[in-house]
């Protein structure tokens, strides 16, 4: 006998609650979305490996370990998405969405990675995705990240995830903060985590986004981007706190916040929570006006976030279970021919509608009061007589006779 297939590692396949937990965090993002102005864009789940490779950085943990590559039968070299900023950025390249600058778009769905499951982190996981590709004034941070605010508030969640907000200046403030860690990092390279040692050269920057413990205080020791910040990189963020603090959006400052790729620019920040666990992040993004240049494109200022959607399911309330608007319980095989006829008119009428014929009278009675259905429409031999059923409130347990053409209505009041 052959053993029955498992689901491949990280990947989850979800029933019930934890499935409408997934489509809650999804329907409220496309609520949000629609006030916000963004237009609903698709990408393919497969793009080329150089659109990720090229955008994100070889020494980015993505790139350099995390990314599913395979070669296709065509002898293609193909990754399956790990975000979604760099396809959409191919895109707009190679799809001549830049006619439609400035450009607000978002989309959602799964992204993978290859790292190790665990709370909260996945191979296959999901994300909600928000990008504004054109403009290079604040404003369009402002806006961006009065989406990803409401967006939080409208979940529930606007008093557990913190906004912590940093610039990363522009390059000459970046170049002259890099030096300045470089010398920080080198003094105390013996107390690094070997996976910060080997960043030292490369990327100093990614120190400060150590998940190794060792490495804390060292980075807690760090220069920050303050004493480095040129005038106009000063002006950004001053134009940047300032709008936000108009717009209603609470933010803390993060001055060692940085992310993970080497394009950003001036905005980085992560909404944060401390209830899960090591896995806090639940939304993250930046200003990455050198991106689409990586992809041979013009230079072209651009802002974005994307955030979790497992994440963001695990934090919120519990949605209400889905329920049926009616319940059938017919009696005999007369009442059950009848309530097939029933029951396709209800739904083509937009009432949901149930159907249980298994069991004696009580246990479909009780069936029905289990559905958490509000109503119970009762069909024996004296109804179908009649020409109509009983309907049955099951809140108030109120019962009176309705006919079987004004059934839809009465329910849909
Ligand atoms: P982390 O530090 O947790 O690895 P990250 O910086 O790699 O996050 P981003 O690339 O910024 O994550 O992706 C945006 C969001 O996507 C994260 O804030 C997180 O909510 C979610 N995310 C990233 N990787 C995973 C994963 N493997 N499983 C589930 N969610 C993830
Ligand atoms: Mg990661």
């Amino acid at each position: 006998m052959s053993s029955t297939p498992q689901s491949v590692r990280g990947m989850q396949s979800l029933l019930g609650e934890e499935a409408d937990r997934f489509h809650e965090v999804v329907a409220a993002f496309d609520r949000v979305r629609r006030l916000y102005g963004f237009r609903r864009v698709k990408v393919p789940v497969l793009e080329q490996t150089q659109v990720f490779a090229r955008t994100m950085g070889e020494t980015t943990d993505v790139v350099s370990k995390e990314m599913y590559s395979f070669e296709d039968k065509g002898g293609e070299q193909v990754t399956l998405r790990p975000e979604f900023t760099a396809g959409i950025a191919r895109a707009f390249l190679s799809e001549g969405w830049q006619q439609h600058i400035p450009l607000k778009v978002a989309t959602h769905g799964p992204a993978f990675r290859y790292e190790r499951p665990q709370k909260g982190r996945f191979r296959q996981f999901h994300q909600l995705d928000a990008e504004i590709i054109g403009p290079a004034e604040p404003q369009a941070d402002i806006e961006l990240l009065a989406f990803a605010d409401q967006l939080l508030k409208e979940l529930g969640l606007g008093e557990t995830a913190i906004l912590k907000l940093n610039t990363l200046g522009d390059p000459a403030t970046r170049a002259a903060w890099r030096n300045a860690l470089h010398e920080h990092f080198a003094a105390n390279v013996a107390a690094l985590s070997e996976d910060s040692r080997t960043r030292l050269d490369r990327n100093p920057l990614r120190i400060l986004d150590s998940k190794a413990h060792q490495d804390w205080p060292i980075v807690d020791s760090a220069p920050t981007i303050d004493e480095f910040l040129t005038a106009e990189a000063a002006e950004f963020f001053g134009e940047l706190t300032e709008g936000l603090d108009r717009a209603g959006v609470r933010w803390e400052r993060a001055p060692r916040l940085v992310r993970g790729l080497d394009y950003y620019r001036h905005t980085a920040f992560e909404f944060i929570t401390d209830t899960l666990g090591a896995q806090g992040t639940v939304l993250a993004g930046g200003r990455y006006d050198g991106l689409i240049e990586t992809l041979g494109g013009p230079h072209t200022p651009a802002v974005g976030w994307a955030a979790g959607i497992e994440r963001l399911a695990m934090m919120i309330d519990a949605p209400q279970p889905e329920r049926p608007d009616a319940a059938i319980v017919p009696m005999g095989e007369a009442a059950e021919r009848r309530a097939a006829i029933l029951i396709a008119d209800l739904r083509r009428a937009g009432i949901a509608a149930d159907l249980g014929l298994r069991g004696n009278m009580k246990k479909r009675m009780q069936r029905a009061n289990a559905s958490g259905a509000r109503f119970a429409i009762i069909i024996g031999d004296s109804e179908l007589e009649a020409g109509e059923a009983q309907l049955k409130d099951l809140a108030s347990g109120e019962q009176r006779a309705v006919a079987f053409d004004l059934l839809a209505s009465e329910i849909g009041r």
